[in-house]
């Protein structure tokens, strides 16, 4: 067993921490920390609600400014977590990481690190503040675990296998992710408006032809026809897993595609042309100095309150495409998800369902040692099958689709 503290109280960490608590048996002792504590007494209020905690054990709230890494580090050794899953914003990552890197936890996160203060920096990203201190960890031994949430995460794991059991001679990957849900909102982000805006307001990169290619948002669609969902319409978007899986691909194009709607997408281009998205500072006329991106976030529905009316269901994928044998070949890797199933089981909706399941399987594979490996890693690097296995049971069951059919991966 290995205790463990998440970090962050909002939609994601609600799924982790119900999922943490279905599986205390595994995990111990479980915490949970944020810089708002009601948000965590809430969240312990939800988990005791649906009655979540496995067998009797410890679950406390604690409040904490993340971004101190001293204030983090002392909260680990006053736990005693030996696993850390950090689902707060991506600003605390780096504090975080190096929290555990000081008390030797394992570390989690399900995003790359982001400084507040800039938009879109030069790629690989994960080598702006993450690989540099992959030495650090594999000389202290701590495991940590970047990117473990869907995407990134499930989706790295996805690629791996596509690539291992499908299609060695890999020649291009395709991440898809489509949200046919419906929230019935005029709009609303489905995570964090300032995370999700960030995304699409830089340069979308993608590693193709042996190099990294510059496009703008919304410049290159394709309709894609996937399992359940159907035909869906999605742009090629800058993301995490892009950066590690062209640097362990590097012979592959390495590709993100995410779904839209043409009102998404409406509503974007008027909020960034108007500079609203923009995260510097502006003054107003009464020398108020105000973030338009923060003002926007403040004035949208949180997406956790999105759950109780959200319907539909989200297809995310893996396609990869190469050869096997000399023979072309193909594969799409998926999980398919419903909204209305993740808020029965745990209150919330199925973006932060898919997110907060994946830490949890990997925090149970340190757990048991599988995926304890004393340095940090990108998800791809990782035997893919265990993490399937245990995804399969706790609500995020993995589907492959190939010239053969459609079917489970294990069948
Ligand atoms: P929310 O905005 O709902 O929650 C973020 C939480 O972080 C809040 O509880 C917030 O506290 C807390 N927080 C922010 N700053 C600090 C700090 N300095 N110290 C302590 N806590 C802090 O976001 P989500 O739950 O939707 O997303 C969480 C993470 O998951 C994000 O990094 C997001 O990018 C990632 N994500 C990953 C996905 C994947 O598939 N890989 C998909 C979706 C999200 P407060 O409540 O006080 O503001």
């Amino acid at each position: 067993k290995k205790h463990v503290l998440i970090i962050g109280a909002g939609g994601v960490a609600q799924v982790t921490a119900h999922k943490c608590a279905q599986n205390n048996d595994i995990l111990g002792d479980l915490h949970i920390a944020s810089r708002t504590r009601e948000k965590c007494e809430a969240i312990l209020a939800s988990v005791a609600e649906k009655g979540s905690m496995k067998q009797e054990g410890v679950f406390k709230a604690h409040g904490l400014d993340a971004r101190d890494t001293a204030a983090v580090a002392a909260l680990i050794r006053e736990t005693g977590a030996q696993i850390v899953i950090n689902v707060a914003q991506p600003f605390v990552n780096m504090p975080v990481l190096e929290a555990c890197i000081e008390t030797g936890a394992a570390y989690m996160d399900t995003a790359i690190h982001e400084d507040p203060g800039k938009i879109c920096e030069t790629p690989p990203w994960y080598a702006n503040y993450e690989w540099q201190r992959r030495d650090r960890c594999a000389e202290a031994g701590v495991t940590a675990i970047l990117g473990v949430g869907f995407d990134p995460g499930v989706v790295n794991a996805f690629a791996r296998h596509g690539i291992d059991a499908y299609v060695p001679e890999v020649e291009a990957i395709d991440i898809v992710d489509i949200n046919a849900g419906s929230h019935g909102r005029w709009f609303s982000t489905n995570f964090d408006p300032e995370i999700n805006f960030r995304e699409f307001t830089g340069t979308v990169y993608s590693w193709q032809n042996g190099a990294w290619q510059s496009n703008k948002m919304f410049e290159i669609g394709k309709e894609w026809d996937l399992p359940v969902v159907g035909k869906q319409k999605a742009y090629m978007t800058g993301h995490d897993e892009v950066h590690s899986l062209a640097a362990n691909y590097p012979q592959a194009d390495v590709r993100f595609w995410m779904g839209f709607g043409d009102h998404y997408i409406n509503v974007f281009n008027v909020l960034n042309n108007l500079g609203l998205l923009s995260e510097q500072p502006v003054t107003t006329a009464e020398g108020l100095e105000v973030v338009p991106l923060k003002v926007v976030k403040a004035v949208l529905p949180d997406p956790s309150s999105l759950a109780p009316d959200y319907t539909g269901k989200t297809c995310i994928g893996t396609r990869v495409r190469g050869k096997k044998d000399g023979q072309a070949a193909e594969v799409f890797v998926y999980n398919i998800a419903d909204h209305k199933d993740a808020y029965n089981e745990v209150g919330s909706q199925g973006i932060s369902y898919t997110a907060g399941v994946p830490p949890v399987a990997a925090a149970m594979l340190i757990a048991d040692g599988t995926w304890d490996t004393g340095t940090m890693v990108n998800v791809e690097e990782l035997d893919p099958k265990p993490f399937f296995e245990i995804l399969d049971r706790i609500g995020l069951p993995t589907r492959v689709k190939d010239a053969n059919g459609d079917r489970a991966w294990n069948a």
